[in-house]
């Protein structure tokens, strides 16, 4: 009996760990294909990853859809989270 209740604990740690959510979270933004932009700045970047270390000051994100960001707002994808050059 107490072993099937530790196995029902393990069970439910692996239900519930954080990194299959994060992993899950991570594939509907692609999916969606969404990016963060500062609307605000002069730099003509844009941000798959809204806590971008290039977005510290930005006081304007703003999130657009990866399409708008390359032909409406005429971004480039960031070195340091979109894999720019
Ligand atoms: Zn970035």
């Amino acid at each position: 009996m107490k072993r099937a209740y530790i196995l029902f604990i393990a069970v439910s740690i692996i239900l519930i760990d954080p990194s299959n959510l994060t992993v899950l979270a991570k594939a509907s933004v692609q999916r969606e294909q969404f990016v963060y932009i500062c609307y605000s700045a002069s730099v003509d970047l844009y941000h798959k990853d809204s806590i971008c270390k290039d977005l510290f000051h930005c006081k304007q994100l703003i999130k657009v859809s990866l399409s708008d960001a390359s032909k409406k707002y005429h971004r480039k994808p960031c070195k340091l989270c979109s894999g720019g050059k």
